[in-house]
């Protein structure tokens, strides 16, 4: 049985864009992301739009913003600023 991750706390980890670099490059190396809390398997979702991710908790099913994976690094598609999603 597993506890559901505090959802303050996991997004708290998640949302911070350095803590998704960090994760995205663990996945693009081929490592395998865990949830900080539940230390279940993080597994990356894919939105319609090219290079929009977002990692989901195996575990307790918490997901991270959506965010863009490109040349230049990690921006949340949804934040801070919302009048540059592309
Ligand atoms: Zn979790």
């Amino acid at each position: 049985m597993s506890t559901p991750c505090p959802a303050a706390e996991q997004r708290r980890l998640l949302d911070d864009p350095q803590g998704i670099e960090a994760a995205w490059a663990g996945f693009k190396n081929g490592g395998v992301v865990t949830c900080p809390n539940t230390g279940a398997q993080l597994t990356l979702s894919v939105d319609g739009s090219p290079g929009t991710y977002r990692l989901v908790c195996g575990g307790c099913g918490f997901p991270s913003p959506w965010f863009n994976a490109g040349p230049a690094g990690i921006t949340l598609r949804d934040g801070p600023s919302r009048s540059s999603k592309f």
